[in-house]
């Protein structure tokens, strides 16, 4: 058996996926090629191409309206990327962001750069719950004190902060466009696309492999990209030629293709969101009852996705010494935040998040 590996990203695959793409390797669908090998305008790789696309939408049930972009760059290149394409919605280049961890705030700083970006809110400063300090970045700024100017070309959020495992969904309905960076829990749950206008992706987190950028946007907030704007990075030229404006990254849409497929056969999203609720509920009901181990995220928004926790003696060390003995692989937290991260996304099975409490216990029994 494979070690349980609880990396933040890239992370793991489901394993079926990584079996067929070996075993497809040298030789698709009996087509002479790999797919590796294959011209991105031949008859087999559209055909990869357009069941991933189509199979994307079925699972998020994405409306007609929107347009599903395969892109390059990662988040990060988002960060430049969303405002190069956005702010010119109204005049003034405005638009506002929500800071609820690294990530948006990393988002947030990039954006200065084109236009005049306003912090909505932020969570950055700590809180004290039951007389102890929680940190920056515990708990979500509820919508209703969001500070949104209505000459805004669009709200930026992020929905599950990877680093400080933070995930919040309940989008109010806004008059402005709304963009979501999804990048780590796109796929674990549904997305409301009556609220949201634009939701992106890095892939590597529960999608497929790094590199690869899912931009699921409104039709009608394209268009409108600055001068500025190099060509690949255009939305609306990116749409208009079905992201095949420039060669897209072939093997990883293929990749990511065999992962929407994996998900379908599981249920699909209503069935993976389940699935998740479940494998959560084990890890913090596990960590509440402890007095060794805590998570210091506010109960109402911590991630099923990415759960942070810390030992109350520093044994960082040993434990992640040990757990990789035991098989349990990447679980060292993000340094910002220290102690340890175990990242569930939808290719870790339950018996994976049992081990890993387990685990924890005889760590415990052994250290305690
Ligand atoms: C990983 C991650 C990113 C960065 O993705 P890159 O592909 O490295 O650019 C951005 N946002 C979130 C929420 C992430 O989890």
């Amino acid at each position: 058996m494979r070690p349980w590996n609880f990396s933040a990203g890239p992370s793991k695959f489901p394993e079926a996926v990584l079996k067929t793409a070996a075993a497809e390797m040298l030789d698709w669908h009996g087509s002479g090629m790999s797919v590796l090998e294959m011209s991105h305008r031949g008859k087999e790789f559209m055909q990869i191409r357009n069941e991933a696309e189509q199979d994307l939408r079925d699972l998020l049930q994405v409306p007609d309206e929107f347009a599903v972009l395969f892109m390059q760059g990662g988040a990060q290149a988002q960060n430049a990327l969303i405002p190069l394409n956005l702010l010119g919605l109204k005049p003034g280049a405005k638009a506002d962001y929500v800071v609820s961890g690294s990530w948006s705030k990393k988002s947030f700083q990039e954006a200065q750069r084109f236009g005049d970006i306003q912090l909505a809110a932020s969570s950055e400063s700590s809180t004290v719950i039951q007389g102890k300090d929680q940190g920056s970045f515990t708990w979500f700024p509820d919508p209703s004190t969001w500070q949104v100017r209505p000459d805004s070309s669009y709200v930026h959020v992020c929905s599950n902060e990877t680093i400080g495992g933070v995930e919040f969904n309940n989008w109010p309905q806004l008059d402005i466009p709304l963009v979501v960076d999804v990048s780590s829990n796109i796929f674990s749950r549904p997305i409301d696309f009556t609220k949201v206008a634009v939701a992106y992706a890095g892939a590597q987190k529960n999608a497929g492999p790094a590199g690869l950028t899912l931009v699921i946007i409104r039709k009608d907030l394209l268009g409108v990209a600055s001068e500025q704007c190099p060509n690949t990075f255009n939305f609306d030229l990116v749409a208009k030629n079905d992201s095949m404006l420039n060669t897209p990254p072939t093997y990883a849409i293929y990749l990511a293709g065999l992962v929407f497929k994996w998900l379908t056969q599981q249920g699909g999203v209503a069935a993976i969101e389940q699935a998740n609720i479940a494998k959560a509920k084990v890890l913090y009901d596990y960590l509440d009852q402890s007095s060794f181990y805590r998570n210091a995220v506010e109960p109402s928004v911590r991630s099923r996705m990415n759960i942070p926790f810390l030992l109350n003696q520093p044994q960082d060390a040993a434990f992640l010494a040990e757990a990789e003995q035991a098989g349990l692989l990447q679980l060292k937290g993000h340094k910002s935040v220290g102690g340890m991260r175990a990242s569930i996304y939808n290719a870790m099975p339950i018996e994976g998040v049992q081990a890993l409490v387990d685990f924890m216990q005889a760590f415990e029994a052994r250290h305690g």
